[in-house]
């Protein structure tokens, strides 16, 4: 048995047309908790619990927070997220509602995560939100399935964020003798540390954060990540805040599924009509995103108009 569970590959018809190729979608906004991070976070948290931890700590008030939340609960294992206070109050009732001990603490993420890694002792395990290889293991069980349905894609379509589910492709991809099939990484304008990193040809902190897809917030990928578009195919690109609105929006209308702008950022890249010209069977990992609402994306709008 295991946590996440086995997510559909659909052929998207509007996606499809729009990108002018044979589109297909795996649904990890499906997953139990919203997003592909099940698959990690319950791989990192399993081995933990078989190792007697008798804790989780985390300090993401994301989708990574979440899956640590609600493996916990399923396997009676105690969690503390330590966020800090910029969190959304929707995000920490989705934490609350997996019985996760929610501590808001300090202005940024390094405050609430120093306070986690304080509060770890000797029987907690701490589960970092993208960089662990626990978690690429997990994550890269998506490409399993998609193999096992006996569908090759030519190139794979993904957000990076930290890079977990960056790193956990590549894995999925090599294990499955796919070496060859190329990763379109794509990031906002605003969280584009991978883009810096890759231009830079070493490791960037950015400066700043500046991005609706506050998901994809990491100000440094993980070194793996980097590593990793060394050792496979991956090309790079970037989106605008209002592209990635705007396939939230089509994307609700098209399949009816409310998706993260972290999500919508690699959807956008397929609802460009020029962008995947050249491939004939793109797999797009639809990675979700429980913290959006039909609320926040109107209020988005209502700002991009502004
Ligand atoms: C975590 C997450 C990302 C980014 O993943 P990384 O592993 O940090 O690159 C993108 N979209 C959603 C919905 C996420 O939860």
């Amino acid at each position: 048995m295991t946590l996440h569970i086995r997510t559909p590959l659909i052929e998207s018809r509007p996606l499809s047309l729009a990108a002018d190729c044979t589109v297909w979608l795996k649904l990890e906004a499906l997953q139990p908790c919203g997003s592909f991070k099940l698959r990690g976070v319950a791989h990192a948290c399993e081995f933990h619990h078989a190792r007697g931890a008798k804790r989780f700590v985390s300090s993401s008030g994301g989708n990574a927070g979440l899956a640590v939340a609600y493996v916990g609960r399923k396997l009676g294992v105690p969690v503390t997220v330590v966020v800090p206070e910029t969190t959304t109050v929707r995000a920490q009732e989705l934490l609350r509602l997996e019985h996760a001990e929610v501590i808001v603490h300090g202005q940024s993420w390094q405050e609430a995560n120093a306070l986690a890694l304080s509060l770890m002792g000797d029987d907690a395990a701490f589960i970092h939100p993208f960089d662990d290889p626990l978690l690429w293991e997990g994550h890269a069980s998506l490409v399993d399935e998609v193999a096992e349905a006996g569908i090759k894609p030519d190139a794979v379509v993904l957000s990076v964020g930290g890079g977990g589910l960056l790193s956990g492709v590549v894995q999925g991809l090599q294990r499955n003798g796919w070496a060859d099939v190329p990763i379109l990484a794509v990031e906002t304008h605003g969280a584009a540390s991978l883009h810096a990193a890759i231009e830079a040809g070493e490791l960037v902190t950015l400066e700043r954060l500046d991005t609706i897809a506050t998901t994809l917030g990491a100000k440094q990928v993980a070194e793996h990540a980097f590593r990793c578009t060394q050792q496979h195919p991956v090309q790079s690109l970037l989106v605008s805040d209002r592209q990635a609105l705007e396939a939230c929006e089509r994307f609700l209308l098209d399949h009816r599924l409310l998706v993260e702008p972290a999500c919508a950022a690699a959807l956008a890249v397929a609802y460009e009509a020029s962008a995947l010209a050249s491939y004939r069977n793109v797999l797009v990992v639809v990675c979700g995103g429980a913290t959006a609402t039909l609320a926040q994306i109107q209020a988005w709008r209502a700002a991009l108009e502004a």
